[in-house]
């Protein structure tokens, strides 16, 4: 099997892969450990000192937990893993304060850590809106989880599909059976200017245009939601599956 990248979009930092012999249980398996098993840091833990605001705490308390947090793997364990035995440590945790008073709309970017480098990946995120007088302040802990416990700890999404072989008759098409997209400028259509959802477009229209879907290649797309980059979530998906199946191997021979 070969990975490659193909793609990576500098806005949304998604990237796309090309998965070559490979089959769907792969290309699945590495699908489910983005989703579920790469670690990110989160809120968990709140403790409300001040809240006169309009919000209930509990609400106050989601609102931070959903906060996608700038997230450092090589600093912090799992709280699941770490020497602390899951009681919280500063090797798997980090403090976060924030004390307002209104009139004010408190940002996400107020949240002073403990650590500079775990801190809001959009400082702009609004958390409450104080009217005068109304006041907040507050303590929480930010813990390194997973996404397969609560979604909030998941790194982005993560999707695929077989990758598709186009073939074009030319004289066949009928340019009123397809969309105007495939066509360049000398109206001819063009195999490249038929990607992402125009595949679907064009595919089983008429027997000019054929599509053929590999059985072993897959085009395998990441979007982060900005705790890790793309790459750092495709590497550490592809070493926690390398342990996985490692212990998996060494767990089947004490079996026998
Ligand atoms: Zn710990």
């Amino acid at each position: 099997m070969d990975i490659s990248y193909q793609n990576e979009d500098k806005k949304t930092g998604r990237i796309t892969m090309l998965l070559k012999d490979s089959n769907a249980a792969f290309a699945n398996a590495l699908r489910r450990a983005i989703v579920e098993l790469v670690p990110t840091m989160a809120i968990d833990d709140v403790e409300l000192v001040k809240n006169s605001s309009a919000l209930y705490d509990e609400m106050i308390a989601h609102r931070l937990g959903l906060l996608t947090l700038k997230t450092d793997l090589k600093g912090y364990t799992p709280r699941d893993e770490c020497t602390c035995q899951g009681a919280g440590c500063a090797k798997c945790t980090v403090q976060l304060t924030l004390k307002a008073k209104g009139p004010c709309i408190v940002l996400a970017d107020e949240l002073k850590s403990k650590d500079p480098k775990v801190k809001p990946v959009f400082p702009e995120t609004p958390i409450v809106q104080l009217l005068k007088g109304q006041e907040l302040e507050l303590e929480c802990t930010a813990v390194l989880g997973r996404g397969k416990d609560h979604i909030k700890w998941s790194p982005g999404l993560a999707w695929y599909g077989s990758e598709p072989t186009i073939t074009i008759n030319q004289e066949k098409v009928n340019k009123d059976l397809y969309p105007p997209q495939i066509f360049d400028k000398s109206g001819k259509a063009d195999k490249k200017l038929i990607t992402g959802q125009l595949v679907d477009a064009v595919d089983g229209v008429s027997d000019a245009i054929k599509v053929e879907y590999s059985a072993t290649d897959f085009l395998f797309n990441v979007e982060p939601w900005g705790q890790l980059n793309a790459r750092e979530i495709v590497t550490t998906a592809l070493e926690i599956l390398g342990k996985t199946f490692t212990e998996f191997e060494t767990k089947l021979g004490e079996a026998k």
